[in-house]
């Protein structure tokens, strides 16, 4: 089945109301809007109830960078997946690897956090990946089979189209180095047959992003791999035309 490919920026810690990111983007997105692939920005979270009104009738989606597993409560600091329908989210990321070393989230954290993202009715892209040790010691499928298996909501209803799954090598978030074509197509074959046998045929309409150093020169190969169904974007989300010329480079449905 045809699934429509999904360019995610996530912006980090980044943005501050001064900058003129989001308003380059939505100018862009505007110019037509039968594009293939869909658009999502996930600023932090300070910066969401503004994107959102900028980028409103563009057809970019609006998401955030994390969530808690509450809809609300005594919890200093976090915001629930109920906030960000509030604020317009469609989207949020969860289990980046930023998050799992900064924060020390871990996959059971993570697939209770997907499941109340979803039962409030956003789209979880759920971020998996194994670092260069791992890589190096020929454990790369092992450790994105755990990590999956872990931290993906299985019997959650909308699994097939709710949940996107992101493959990011830690090695290759911003670093500049990523994988060979054919190495990250070997990894989201492997994903792709993992899911299957979680969730049937419903996997076929899961996405499966790459995520890692993606920029324009190398994101035509990348989005072009049979398993390949989009990207999540860090550092190059942060330039509007380079987010937007990796988007324009993905294949049409
Ligand atoms: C990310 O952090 O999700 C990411 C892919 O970052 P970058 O594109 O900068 O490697």
């Amino acid at each position: 089945m045809a699934r429509r490919p999904l360019i995610a920026g996530n912006w980090k810690m980044n943005g501050l109301l001064a900058d003129s990111l989001a308003d380059t983007l939505a100018t862009l997105m505007r110019k037509k809007q039968d594009w293939p692939f869909e658009m999502v920005v996930c600023p932090p979270f300070t910066l969401l109830h503004y994107l959102g009104k900028t980028i409103a009738g563009s057809g970019i989606a609006l998401g955030a960078q994390d969530c808690h597993i509450k809809e609300s409560g005594a919890h200093t600091g976090d915001i629930s997946p109920l906030m960000l329908k509030d604020v317009g989210c469609t989207y949020v990321i969860l289990g980046h690897s930023e998050r799992r070393m900064d924060h020390g989230e871990g996959d059971s954290l993570i697939m209770a956090k997907a499941k109340a993202a979803l039962a409030a009715g956003l789209k979880v892209i759920l971020c998996i990946g194994e670092t260069e040790a791992e890589r190096d010691s020929g454990k790369t499928l092992e450790v994105n089979q755990t990590q999956l298996k872990g931290s993906m909501p299985v019997e959650v209803e909308a699994a097939d189209t709710d949940l996107v799954i992101a493959y990011e090598p830690v090695w290759a978030i911003g670093t500049g180095r990523t994988p060979t074509d054919r190495e990250i197509q070997e990894v989201h074959a492997f994903i792709r047959k993992e899911l299957i046998a979680l969730i049937g045929t419903a996997a076929d309409s899961v996405r499966l992003l790459y995520g890692g150093s993606m920029k324009p020169g190398n994101a035509g190969g990348i989005l072009a791999l049979p398993d390949v169904d989009g990207g999540l974007i860090g550092g190059a989300s942060l330039k509007a035309e380079d987010f937007w010329a990796i988007a324009q480079q993905s294949p049409a449905l």
